[in-house]
């Protein structure tokens, strides 16, 4: 059964965690390279996979971001993706989860509108802004079910899938409806390497671009404008106090005496 799927990958720096500037509030990421956000290369496996059994599928990759955030898109063609949009432009950039959701949400509508779309596929969570939010938020300016956390997609077709959800004490199996938006942990896949056939494919693609007035928003919905979040406070965490290290002669008077710390710090 032939789906279309749009994957939403966004550009972040190829770092584990990136430090807020408490000042600013903004992400420190000069002098980094940037990459495809982690989660998001098991969401872009998981389409393609899903384009494997289901032929005649096709996938389309989704971010909003500055302009150089095309890389991403062409990582994601390489990766098995068929077609690619670029929200950007000075009035998307600055955006919270709320206006970036807004806006991820009005250009699927509008990629719908050539093609009816019926699932979104999200990463966890950002490795910069990090709050995991986007993909449920977005569910909800569609009026779309959302499903976050997903780790296994067990059947799909053109009207339903059948998911299963991590749970922190097991997993829920979820039957909805489509169009849906999902979230997926890394879980779900190992993604692949991109192919050569791919690389090549990626270095031709034209990606689309589309500004916040193309995908219908107003100057006050879009980028710094349209986002309520203000950083009140940003602070690195507290140092770590310092160890505490065993010594002793032999391995065994060493295990004594971390035992018998251990039993002392009511550990054991
Ligand atoms: C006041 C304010 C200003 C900000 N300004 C900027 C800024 O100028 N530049 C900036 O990079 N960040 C900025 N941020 C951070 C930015 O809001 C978040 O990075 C962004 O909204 C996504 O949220 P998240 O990173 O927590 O995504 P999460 O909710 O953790 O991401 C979940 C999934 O949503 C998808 N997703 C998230 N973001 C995008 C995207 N941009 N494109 C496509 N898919 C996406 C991915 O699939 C991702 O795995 C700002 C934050 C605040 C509060």
């Amino acid at each position: 059964m032939p789906l279309h799927i749009v994957v939403c990958v966004k550009h972040t720096p190829s770092t584990i965690a990136v430090d807020v500037d408490s000042a600013t509030g903004q992400p420190r990421t000069a002098g980094l390279v940037f990459a495809m956000n982690p989660f998001d290369e098991y969401a872009v496996e998981e389409a393609v996979r899903i384009k494997e059994r289901n032929p005649g599928s096709t996938i389309t990759a989704l971010s909003l971001g500055p302009d150089a955030d095309q890389a991403v898109l062409r990582d994601a063609i390489s990766r098995g993706c068929d077609a690619a949009f670029l929200i950007t432009g000075p009035e998307v950039l600055g955006s919270d989860s709320y206006a970036t959701s807004r806006a991820l949400a009005a250009a699927i509508r509008k990629i719908s509108e050539q093609k009816p779309v019926h699932l979104a596929l999200f990463g966890k969570n950002t490795n910069d802004g990090n709050s995991g939010v986007v993909g449920g938020m977005v569910a909800a300016w569609l009026d779309w079910p959302g499903v976050l956390s997903v780790k296994k997609i067990q059947a799909i077709d053109e009207s339903a899938a059948t998911l299963w959800r991590m749970m922190e004490d097991g997993i829920d199996v979820v039957k909805v409806g489509l169009p849906a938006a999902v979230g997926t942990v890394k879980e779900i896949n190992e993604p692949r390497i991109p192919s050569l056939k791919g690389k090549m494919a990626a270095k031709k693609a034209v990606i689309a671009k589309w500004t916040a007035a193309d995908i219908g928003l107003k100057p006050e919905e879009a980028g710094a404008a349209g986002s309520p979040s203000r950083l009140a406070r940003s602070a690195p965490p507290p140092p770590r106090p310092a160890g505490l290290r065993i010594a002793g002669a032999t391995a065994s008077e060493k295990a004594e005496k971390l035992v018998t710390t251990l039993i002392e710090r009511k550990l054991i």
